[in-house]
């Protein structure tokens, strides 16, 4: 660990060093609050030790602004207070500010090796579980198959994005698309390879979508849908009509299907130019219903290709 050790007492500052490098840790020294604050910026110690008696900023006033300013769970830094004769008052002061434990002055050296292994214990468990909730938090918005943004996550920036829409009446435009043909793929190559075909066209559809806003998820099981924030009907198609080109250029083989013999998508793009007075949830049930009858359309028509919505 890299302990940061700010300690006002030479000869205790001596001492405690030396027990932090026998457990086999690193120190870097600071002789005041300010040097501490740097020294965390800079650093990003494993552990803090701080004398409450530090000149120029006090222990608890140092502590106080380190909590300040971690502003994430990863950044998060056990803190432990040194004093020789802090009465209880400012001990439980300093450990309100966001200090996590007090060990009195001189320093008992078996308590302090046995506190810097608990110290390191808690360190590993809270990585742990820092590591399994931004998994969990990815899971939550990726479809598991294809690692793209899933359904629900879908709905939340749709919703998001409309009443982004309502609020600056600047269009927003959907493409839905559903591969031609899936149920006989799968029917004759299997749902293994039903698989591997889902997840290259998820790969390559994304890969049409340029701009931080644009949205591309997985809508349903052979079905895909794109946000396009901003985005005119005009602009929708051509994107769509890349998607679409994107997906037959992968050349996924595909004898029962009746209109190519790769795998083909079709695609319906519906915007919405939205008015100040529009009501949020119409407005998000036309747009998807609309992209939904232009998809429609494409497969009667003939599939493998693009279709707009009708105004
Ligand atoms: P159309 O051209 O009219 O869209 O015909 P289709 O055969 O694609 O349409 P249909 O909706 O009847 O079939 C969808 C098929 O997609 C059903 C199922 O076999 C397949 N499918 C849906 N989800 C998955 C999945 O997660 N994995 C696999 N392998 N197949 C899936
Ligand atoms: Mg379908
Ligand atoms: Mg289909």
């Amino acid at each position: 660990m890299k302990v940061l050790l700010a300690e006002v007492d030479a000869s205790e500052r001596t001492h405690i060093q030396s027990c932090i490098e026998n457990a086999g840790h690193e120190v870097i020294n600071a002789d005041n609050g300010l040097d501490v604050i740097d020294s965390y910026l800079i650093y990003s110690p494993d552990l803090i030790l701080l004398d409450m008696a530090l000149p120029v900023k006090d222990g608890i006033d140092t502590v106080f602004e380190i909590r300040g300013l971690s502003e994430s769970e990863e950044q998060w830094v056990p803190i432990i207070l040194l004093s020789e004769n802090a009465s209880s008052k400012e001990i439980s002061k300093g450990l309100d500010a966001g200090g996590d434990d007090y060990l009195q002055l001189p320093i008992d050296e078996r308590v302090f090796a046995a506190k810097l292994r608990a110290i390191q214990r808690i360190k590993k468990i809270r990585k742990q579980l820092y590591l399994a909730n931004r998994e969990l938090k990815l899971m939550a918005v990726k479809d598991g198959l294809t690692g793209i943004s899933n359904r629900r996550h879908f709905d939340d920036v749709l919703l998001k994005e409309i009443k982004r829409a309502v609020r600056t009446q600047i269009p927003v435009s959907l493409i839905m698309t559903d591969i031609d043909y899936f149920k006989p793929y799968n029917d004759n190559y299997g749902h293994q390879m039903g698989d591997d075909c889902l997840k290259s066209i998820a790969k390559i559809m994304l890969a049409q979508i340029k701009r931080p806003a644009d949205l591309g998820a997985r809508y349903g099981g052979e079905e895909f849908a794109f946000i396009l924030p901003e985005t005119e009907m005009k602009e929708a198609l051509v994107i769509a009509e890349m998607i679409r080109d994107s997906v037959e250029s992968l050349k996924i083989p595909h004898e029962y299907s009746e209109v190519e013999n790769v795998v083909t998508i079709s695609c319906g793009v519906a915007t919405v130019y939205p008015s100040k007075k529009d009501n949020v949830d119409l407005l998000l049930h036309s747009l998807i219903g609309d992209a939904d009858k232009a998809l429609y359309r494409a497969k009667d028509q003939g599939r493998n290709q693009v279709a707009a919505a009708k105004n």
